[in-house]
């Protein structure tokens, strides 16, 4: 039997290439391995079209290393950070700029609602003292796509600077630094890139990096520090993650084979229509409004149905071969499916028949109603 397919927004399912280039060890001192280091993050800052804006600097750890990072390097120890917060990733976002003793403020959107670039725009005319926003790209507790060429336009009219967590959205959804306006963007190798967990990258801006050393309350964290150290050595400073790395690299080189940006995001779109179509049949209903819906992951109204828990639901839909990912809101019981990943449209259809069917052994009936 084939290991099951992961529905998730990362880790997610890469593909046998890129787990088969992890079957090599490097040295971290090698010529080799600095310009595989060199080559994904030229890369990456491709992606963005932001080589000569820009540069790349990698970082060992998941994506909320990175975020913190970004945020203790860039944000100086008497700048403020505003948030716009519509869900767990921004509360995420604000919650560790507070713990690391910076000024951070937040401003509120409904869970199912795109932060407002005007609402942005008078807050911003009233708190001078907000130096940087925080903007999440694509809202992974539920999916939804926040509007960031309109939120990013504001933010530079108002001479402040943008930290973009494009956590979930970077590689499948288009940011190009020639008109998207950015002081960072953060991003990691398990998502839309379809690597493997264990490093995360941020994009940041050649002026803002130059200014900001010194800022970071931390060592292993300041990517000033990592950055002049890669630039001037190579290496990275401390234990490169060797064989996410080199994962990574095939992960790259298959993205550039599909077609890139472009490509990616087609079959994203093609795996969310078939699963928005799929959940219709079945009955079940989505969270978001379809304006706001990015093709990233979906997040599904639990089946009202006796007995229901979503680790009943998690166990059959494994036993059939897919993982699935549980909700993130606080008031209403969901769950969530990724469209994301080394998978295409069949899978997608695999996974509605395998969903039809751990839903149906546990007494559920599409209403009526809803039937295609
Ligand atoms: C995945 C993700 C992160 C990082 O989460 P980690 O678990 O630390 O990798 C941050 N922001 C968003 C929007 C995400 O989707």
């Amino acid at each position: 039997m084939r290991e099951p397919l992961l529905l998730t927004p990362g880790p997610l399912t890469t593909s046998l290439a890129t787990k088969s280039a992890m079957l090599r060890d490097w040295g971290s001192w090698d010529s080799a391995f600095n310009e595989l280091t060199a080559g994904i993050c030229r890369d990456l800052l491709r992606i963005a079209n932001a080589e000569a804006s820009h540069v790349c600097v990698p970082l060992q750890g998941s994506g909320t290393f990175a975020v913190e990072a970004a945020v203790g390097t860039l944000v100086p120890r008497d700048g403020c950070l505003l948030v716009l917060v519509n869900g767990a990733y921004g509360r995420r976002m604000a919650q560790l700029t507070e713990v690391m003793g910076r000024a951070v403020q937040v401003l509120e959107f409904a869970d199912d609602q795109p932060a407002c670039p005007k609402a942005l725009a008078a807050y911003l005319s009233v708190h001078p003292e907000v130096t940087h926003v925080g903007v999440i790209h694509c809202e992974t507790s539920t999916g939804l796509l926040n509007p960031l060429q309109a939120l990013a336009e504001v933010v530079a009219a108002e001479g402040r600077g943008l930290l973009v967590d494009s956590m979930s959205a970077f590689g499948a959804l288009p940011v190009d630094a020639r008109r998207l306006p950015f002081t960072a963007l953060i991003a990691s190798a398990n998502k839309c890139l379809e690597g493997v967990p264990g490093m995360g990258f941020v994009l940041v801006e050649r002026q803002a990096l130059s200014a900001a050393q010194g800022n970071s309350h931390s060592l292993a964290l300041d990517l000033y520090d990592q950055h002049a150290y890669m630039a001037r050595t190579g290496q990275w400073r401390y234990t490169p993650p060797t064989h996410v790395l080199a994962a990574l690299r095939s992960a790259l080189d298959s993205y550039h084979a599909e077609g890139g940006q472009a490509a990616r995001l087609a079959r994203y779109r093609d795996n969310a229509e078939a699963l928005l179509a799929g959940l219709r049949e079945l009955g079940l209903e989505t969270y978001l409004p379809p304006a706001c819906q990015a093709p990233i992951i979906v997040t599904v109204h639990a089946p009202r149905l006796a007995g229901y828990g979503f680790g009943r639901l998690y166990q059959a839909a494994r036993e059939r071969g897919f993982i699935l990912y549980p909700g993130k809101l606080t008031a209403l019981e969901t769950f969530r499916v990724g469209c994301i990943g080394a998978i295409n449209r069949a899978d997608i259809q695999q996974a509605l028949a395998a969903l039809g069917s751990a839903l149906a052994d546990m007494g559920w009936q599409a209403p009526k109603e809803c039937a295609a």
